[in-house]
């Protein structure tokens, strides 16, 4: 059903310029609406009507076009060209091999490319922004395209706007624009229509604009404009897309690759001379170049690279970790420091209050008589959640916690009744505290105030004991604080004041002042159970976890103590030591620090900037809209997803799904074995190729004839070269991925004997290859290409299984776990004996069943190198006895 074409005329008016100079009341009706929102049938309809809410998405790479991708190569083109004209010159058997097996060599490619590019698709698709609207009268989580037009947004701190709204709600709202105006501090908003058609954006008061930031309070707002509708999407409309940019590995590997290039098609020239001047046919010379420079041009190494980073950061999802950023993957495996938020990640963000302190005593339900009874209001009305009859609660946990206590007290009912709240002050993570303004039945009005001891402290004059008051002490209040902090418990305080009147402006300035304060609550909040050992791995990593939280000195020291994060020498630093200290003191102090106490969010930063100056890779996780300065500062910006802001998701490289602490070392683990992968196909693939490179060349220096043909060649590099290479990605991680220390970042790609491994294999691989040859021709076989080619096939082989550990032997390592290498090695020396054995592929790839001598000597010549590499392996073993690499 559509809506009827009447309604749908008055949707689209009045023109959305004039918005902000209708009445609430006005925009609802126009937009056939009301405050409790749309029907989910109405919200649908609407959708058919108005499309998805985003923005014109950047092209995505159409499967044809990734295949085309693979075959547009420039040997690879040079190559089917001269085979063309080999077939034109009567070599059509060879012709259509070539043609064969370029083709399966692009299926190849095609595939795993198009798997990465489904991967990160599907990423794409889970990180996509989510908004609260209300749907048939409740606030529901919808993903951020299904927003229509008449809508009902809820705004809090943090929320990205998920369109343009019309304000119809707005509770010390206030927004940033920067995106939109380029104004970057906030602006306050209210609900009220504005005169003037035509303001500026950034006056229209009481609209939010999609992409816009709400930075405080808390407001709603009905859904004007969606999608290219937006006044965001008049802009994204001029403006290009935006492409993905390389990572920074991506960049030197590309590098790399481009100089192996120059380096083989040198090589390669000099081949194809060699081979004129000694009187070889010009064509097989010219195809024997072309096919070498195909075969050992590692020109598959970027693209190697984007596929295991994205199907890496397709199995971290599995752990809880979502990647948004493809180079986190590469920057996770050299994190040095993970910074942690306490609450909720190394807790478990599950409170209950446990040790209430009032009237001079503590006891564990909160007592009855005169300020008892206002504690439990205050614990009750100074609290934003909500516990429904079923149970059911909604809202931060620590006022869950406090919202239960309170109900848990003698008479709450009575207690509670008759307090409705007429003004508030949000909390903020600055002030640490929040106050509630109700109707006092008695008469007048009564202000709560809840927050931080020392918060409350600086703004109580007084103390509540029996039925009177008297002057505050505060080193009495503080000393109970650190009996309840020094058992790890989370500790507020609570405050009250009864105003006969209320002053013209509720602000902080007025309101929180001359409070009498009424007693302490603590609440406890266990740490997860997992955060413990992830603490200790962390430190057999060598990575340094540090504890940066909000609340009180004393109860982060318990809870870091309880998760094995401070030792004896290790520092605690609080939010106003900080910021006393300068830049170069803090960078002095800081590889000690192990917990910041008490610092507001935008400290966080300076903590990053501090540790990146000794060239520390640092994680650091967020939630708020204060942390996404720090995140986008951080190698690794982590965003929790349970709790999380849209800013502060926005702002990351991962985004944790379940806000666990031990998750982030699982995504550490994940990406350090990514890049030993990485590490692991670089190795093959320069070995390997290199042998076939040294091969060629030097063959027929020495004398000998062409060791292999251009389709031999070709073959190589498909069958073991290709599929093994690729199996190696599925590699799991080595068992001692986690007890070695981080990878420096800007390590070179060859280092730690990389380049010389592949130097002194791919000289072996090419002598033994001379050497068979030189035994086959010694034997008069006929068959000494085919023994040259099998194997170099066994010796690639082999090398592939040996280089799965840096150290480990196969044998240790168990020769079964990576069943997808196994496989793909039986398969291939299968497919290999079958080149030699079976009479059709001896007609396509010109090769000769070979005898039982012959065989034994290229499997001879061919497992030296497995048992070379293997030595080496044991050589660093005993060189290098622990795992210090
Ligand atoms: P962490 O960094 O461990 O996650 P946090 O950053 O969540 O801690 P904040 O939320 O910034 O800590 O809170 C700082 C302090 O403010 C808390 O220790 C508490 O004393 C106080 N506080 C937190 N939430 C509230 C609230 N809803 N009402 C009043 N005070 C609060």
């Amino acid at each position: 059903m559509s809506l009827p074409a009447a309604s749908r005329a008055t949707e689209e008016s009045p023109a959305p310029a004039a918005w902000h100079t209708c009445s609430v009341a006005t925009a609802l009706a126009a937009l056939r609406t009301a405050p409790a929102g749309l029907t989910d049938a109405d919200a649908r309809r609407r959708l058919a009507t108005h499309g998805p809410n985003t923005l014109a998405i950047g092209e995505r790479r159409s499967p044809l076009r990734i295949f085309a991708a693979q075959l547009t190569d420039f040997m690879v083109l040079v190559l089917v060209a001269a085979a063309a004209v080999s077939a034109v010159l009567g070599d059509v058997v060879d012709a259509i091999a070539i043609t064969a097996i370029i083709v399966l060599d692009a299926v190849v490619g095609f595939v795993q490319e198009y798997r990465a590019e489904r991967a990160m698709a599907a990423l794409r698709a889970l990180a996509a922004p989510t908004a609260t609207v209300v749907r048939d009268g409740v606030p529901r989580v919808v993903p951020a395209a299904e927003v229509v037009p008449g809508d009902v947004v809820v705004l809090e701190a943090g929320r990205i706007v998920p369109a343009d709204l019309r304000l119809i709600d707005a509770a010390s709202l206030r927004m940033q624009e920067a995106s939109l105006t380029g104004e970057s501090m906030p602006v306050e908003k209210s609900t009220a229509a504005l005169a003037t058609p035509d303001l500026p954006l950034g006056d229209r008061t009481n609209m939010a604009y999609k992409s816009t930031v709400a930075t405080y309070g808390r407001g709603r707002g009905v859904v004007v404009a969606t999608g290219m509708a937006t006044e965001l999407g008049r802009i994204a409309a001029h403006l290009g897309v935006a492409r993905d940019v390389a990572t920074p590995l991506q960049r030197r590997l590309a590098d790399l690759g481009r100089r192996l290039a120059i380096a083989v098609l040198t090589i390669c020239a000099l081949v194809f001379a060699a081979g004129l001047v000694r009187g070889e046919p010009p064509l097989l010379m010219f195809m024997t170049a072309v096919s070498l420079a195909v075969a050992a041009i590692p020109e598959a190494l970027p693209a190697v690279l984007t596929v295991s980073l994205a199907l890496g950061a397709h199995a971290m999802v599995r752990r809880n970790a979502l990647v948004r950023k493809l180079p986190a993957v590469e920057s996770l495996g050299s994190v040095t420091y993970v910074c942690a938020d306490k609450t909720g990640t190394l807790t478990m963000n599950r409170m209950s209050a446990e040790a209430f302190h009032c009237d001079d005593v503590t006891t564990d339900v909160p007592g009855t008589g005169a300020p008892w009874d206002d504690l439990v209001r205050a614990m009750a009305l100074d609290n934003d959640a909500v516990v429904h009859a079923d149970g059911e609660m909604a809202g931060d946990p620590l006022e869950v916690a406090l919202l239960l206590a309170a109900r848990r007290s003698a008479d709450a009912g009575a207690l509670l009744d008759g307090h409705p709240r007429v003004a508030e002050i949000p909390f903020d993570a600055e002030r640490r505290c929040m106050t509630t303004i109700h109707r006092d039945p008695a008469g007048g009005f009564v202000s709560f105030t809840k927050g931080a001891t020392e918060a409350i402290a600086a703004c109580a004059t007084t103390i509540a004991t029996g039925r009177t008051r008297r002057p505050l002490v505060p080193d009495e209040i503080h000393a109970a604080t650190e009996r309840m902090a020094s058992d790890g418990l989370r500790v507020l305080a609570c405050a009250v004041r009864r105003w006969p009147a209320l002053p013209a402006a509720i602000t902080p300035e007025t309101m929180e002042r001359d409070l009498t304060l009424l007693g302490l609550v603590g609440v406890i909040d266990p740490p997860r159970s997992a955060a413990r050992d992830a603490v200790e791995t962390c430190r057999e990593a060598g990575i340094v976890p540090v504890m940066i939280t909000g609340d009180h000195p004393g109860t982060a020291r318990a809870v870091a103590r309880r998760l094995g994060m401070l030792g004896a020498d290790d520092a605690l630093l609080t939010g106003s030591a900080l910021a006393a200290m300068s830049d170069d003191e803090l960078a002095a102090a800081v590889r000690r620090v192990r917990v910041y106490a008490r610092v507001a969010p935008e400290q966080k930063l300076a903590i990053v900037r501090a540790l990146q100056r000794h060239g520390e890779v640092v994680a650091m996780t967020g939630d708020g809209v204060n942390d996404a300065p720090a995140l986008t500062q951080a190698d690794v910006g982590i965003a929790m997803g349970v709790t999380g802001t849209d800013v502060a998701k926005e702002a990351s490289d991962l985004v944790l799904l379940d806000d666990d602490f031990a998750t982030i070392v699982a995504a550490i683990r994940e990406g350090r074995r990514i890049l030993d992968n990485l590490r692991r196909f670089i190795k093959y693939a320069l070995t390997t190729n290199a042998a076939e490179v040294w091969l060629v060349f030097v063959a027929p220096l020495l004398g000998f004839p062409m060791p292999l043909l251009p389709i031999q060649l070709l073959w190589i590099n498909l069958v073991t070269d290709g599929f093994p290479g690729l199996a190696l990605a599925a590699e799991p991680a080595e068992r001692d991925v986690m007890r070695r220390p981080p990878r420096p970042p800007r390590e070179s790609l060859l280092a730690r004997g990389l380049a010389a491994h592949a130097l002194w294999v791919s000289v072996l691989m090419a002598g033994l290859g001379i050497a068979t040859l030189a035994a086959g021709i010694a034997l008069g076989s006929a068959a000494w290409q085919t023994m040259v080619f099998t194997g170099l096939a066994i010796a690639q082989l082999g090398h592939v299984l040996a280089i799965r550990s840096e150290r480990e032997s196969l044998f240790t390592q168990g020769v079964a776990s990576n069943p997808a290498l196994l496989a793909t090695v039986a398969a291939m020396l299968a497919l290999q004996l079958a080149a030699v054995y079976v009479p059709a592929m001896n007609v396509v790839l010109h090769t000769a069943p070979l005898s039982g001598v012959e065989l034994a000597i290229t499997l001879g010549a061919g497992s030296v190198v497995f048992v070379a590499v293997e030595l080496e392996k044991w050589i660093r073993r005993r060189k290098e006895p622990s795992c210090q690499r």
